[in-house]
């Protein structure tokens, strides 16, 4: 729970009245600019989330506590709530609302569960993340400069427990695998081999494959309790490209043999 959540405060004050113990509650109003960008997130969650058909109550609560006007430039905080990407700088966008409910969604995650996210961006999704009760999450920025504001932003919020590093995500984060779920917020050519190594049995991988700059797949791979692999197709999407080292010289026909239909 991040820390604008306090604001909201609630006192339990006793009392006692005629021999009788009664129970008042009373509420810290938030500050007027926090009241309006709280009712403009109500107002994404409802109309292009929910109306979308999001209907999992951990997804849409945890859209509805992580203050997305903190995870945008300054300048682009009366954006926050539209149903688009934003830029972040160094030519990184934070997602579309709608986008990161559905791969959060997508992964069915479960109490106990730990889960990967390459490409901590703005640190957004990592927050709506570790806002599903009882998850624990890793996630890796390849840009030091993001990286290390996203990191520090998430710990300004109260996030304290996430696992923020910086690095290519393409090698995923063996020491801590394998993971529950993993989702990937750039897309790579192909799909990186060793997610899908790191990627427990019984565990989902959302991810979007295909060429830079244009349209990819949505891919979920949800891999059965003996290992075997299913591939489902959840449309088109268009991601940032997935950098660095790792992407660029497995590129092409390096990637997983997964015939993707
Ligand atoms: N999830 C982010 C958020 O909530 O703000 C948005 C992600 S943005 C669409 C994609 C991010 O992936 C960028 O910040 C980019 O730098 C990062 N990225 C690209 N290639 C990467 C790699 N190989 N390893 C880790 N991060 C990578």
């Amino acid at each position: 729970m991040h820390k604008l959540g306090l604001v909201i405060n609630l006192t339990l004050v006793l009392l006692t009245a005629c021999g009788q113990a009664a129970t008042a509650i009373t509420a810290t109003p938030l500050p007027p600019e926090e009241a309006a960008f709280a009712q403009q997130r109500e107002r994404m969650v409802i109309e292009t989330i929910e109306r979308r058909g999001i209907s999992d109550k951990d997804v849409l609560d945890a859209m509805r506590a992580v203050p997305r006007h903190l995870f945008v430039p300054e300048g682009s905080q009366d954006h926050a709530y539209g149903d688009y990407p934003l830029p972040i700088g160094y030519g990184q966008t934070i997602s579309q609302p709608y986008i990161v409910a559905l791969m959060t969604e997508l992964l069915a995650l479960k109490e106990g569960d730990k889960v990967l996210e390459i490409g901590t961006g703005s640190g957004y999704q990592a927050a709506i993340l570790a806002e599903i009760p009882g998850i624990e999450v890793y996630t890796i920025e390849i840009i030091p400069e993001l990286a290390e504001s996203a990191h520090e932003r998430l710990e300004s919020l109260g996030y304290t427990s996430l696992h923020c590093q910086q690095g290519d995500g393409y090698y995923g984060w063996p020491e801590h695998a394998p993971f529950d779920a993993i989702i990937v917020t750039a897309a790579p050519d192909h799909l990186p081999p060793l997610l899908l190594d790191q990627l427990a049995n019984g565990g989902q991988m959302v991810i979007p494959v295909g060429p830079p700059g244009g349209y990819q797949t949505l891919w979920k791979f949800v891999k059965s309790d003996d290992g075997e692999l299913k591939a489902l197709n959840m449309g088109g999407v268009a991601f940032v490209p997935l950098t660095g080292p790792g992407a660029e010289e497995h590129g092409g026909e390096g990637g997983h043999e997964w015939p993707l239909p």
